[in-house]
């Protein structure tokens, strides 16, 4: 780690709690010496360490030794073939990061490293603006970790995820309002209280810890960056990062050069990102939300732009599903793989059948599907929409009639 650099002007900054440019607001970005970094690493080196997201720390940015969330990452990459023969496609493997420890989403890798940075920077209070899932993680790697948490959150989140945040005695406050309400309120009490915000002042921090999900896909695949990746989007951060490992995998010599595309996944009901995709735009035009996919309700994307770019420059695709569709892509992981994904994972299969139906991702290829977020956390999303319990009296007479007309339904569908 050298410095933090504006991706707007490339002035560099000290690597402290900042964000933002202050010549003209441009978003800051951790910066490594790569010369020295090519030294140090290599996969026998990174093959031979524990396995969790520490073991690429040289291309994480904390200075020592990580203190928080060491537990964190290499979850499981599944290869799905039945899911790939629903779908049309010769090849596809499943990120699995609805059981990443400890609260069983992609954001508990952004929170290590955010945490352990905050602690290298001197704080001992630590905050964040979530959709649900970042809260989650903020309070339980704070808990362990012994610092205060602060966790600003929309007041109409799933039940699941409000409780997730509670447990861990964190104090919880329920904006009246949607994400980009909280995140404004959240810039503000940034900026008076000093407090780590993980997504805001420590962003740059942040960030660079999604990467790891990509080091994890790379090195899984046996050192080979996948010609297709699927990943869900809210405020874009993770699609870049994904971009970002590969191009660091390449440029540091881990993986072989190679043609590949990182495509966005949206819900309808939020679309900022694929919409301007389709529209051959290289900005978007903010929404207000309206999806089951709360996760990815982020109306005003703060990676917009550079997620845009991403798409564009891997000439990948962008698009978005309906909630009848994120709840058709949830059941058709259920079913193929056995996996329970939120809402999120539905908008990534969803999109993804998309693109395999419509040839953007050809049928003789090789896909991985970026799944970030547990079922269990949205079941809200999918009550109604799934089978019934049937329930009997403790007894085999009541059970072997349920069993004929449970047959009897089987063969007649
Ligand atoms: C936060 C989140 C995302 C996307 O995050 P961004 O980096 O903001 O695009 C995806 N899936 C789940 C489940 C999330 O919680
Ligand atoms: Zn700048």
């Amino acid at each position: 780690m050298r410095a933090l650099r504006c991706r707007e002007c490339g002035r560099e900054y000290p690597l402290a709690a900042t964000h933002v440019c202050e010549f003209d607001f441009g978003p800051l970005e951790v910066a490594y010496d790569y010369e020295s970094i090519q030294k140090v690493v290599s996969r026998e080196r990174i093959e031979s360490r524990p396995e969790n997201m520490w073991r690429y720390r040289e291309l994480l940015p904390v200075a020592e030794e990580p203190t928080v969330g060491r537990e964190v990452g290499f979850t499981p990459l599944i290869k799905a073939d039945r899911l790939a023969r629903r779908l049309g496609i010769r090849e596809l493997w499943v990120k699995n990061d609805a059981v990443n420890y400890p609260t069983l989403s992609f954001k508990d890798r952004v929170v290590s490293v955010a945490l352990s940075r905050s602690r290298e920077l001197g704080f001992s209070t630590v905050a964040c603006a979530s959709t649900g899932n970042l809260a989650n993680s903020v309070a339980a790697i704070a808990a362990a970790s012994g610092m205060k948490a602060y966790v600003f959150i929309p007041a109409d989140l799933e039940r699941s995820k409000v409780m997730n945040s509670l447990i861990y005695g964190a104090t919880v406050v329920g904006i009246k309002g949607h994400y980009d309400e909280v995140n404004r309120l959240c810039a503000e009490i940034a900026g008076k209280y000093g407090w780590a915000f993980v997504n805001v002042n420590m962003r740059p921090y942040y960030a660079e810890g999604s990467k790891s999900m990509g080091f994890e896909i790379v090195e899984q695949l046996g050192w080979k960056v996948p010609a297709h990746t699927v990943v869900c989007m809210a405020s874009g951060s993770l699609l870049t990062k994904i971009h970002k490992s590969y191009q660091e995998m390449i440029g540091l010599g881990l993986a072989s050069e190679g043609r590949y595309q990182v495509h966005g996944a949206q819900a309808t009901g939020c679309a900022p990102i694929s919409s301007a995709h389709k529209a051959g735009l290289d900005f978007f035009k903010p929404v207000k939300p309206q999806t089951i996919a709360k996760s990815l309700a982020i109306g005003t994307p703060a990676d917009g732009f550079y997620a845009l770019k991403v798409i564009r420059e891997t000439g990948a695709a962008a698009d978005d599903v309906t909630d009848d569709e994120i709840r058709e892509g949830m059941k058709l992981l259920a079913e193929c793989e056995g996996i329970f994904a939120e809402t999120a994972g539905g908008v990534t299969v969803g999109v993804a059948k998309k693109l395999i139906a419509s040839g953007r991702i050809p049928a003789d290829a090789s896909a991985v599907l970026c799944i970030t977020g547990n079922g269990l956390k949205t079941i809200e999303a999918i009550s109604g929409h799934v089978g019934q319990t049937h329930e009997i009296r403790p007894s085999l007479r009541e059970f072997e009639t349920l069993l004929e007309s449970d047959s009897r339904l089987t063969t007649t569908k």
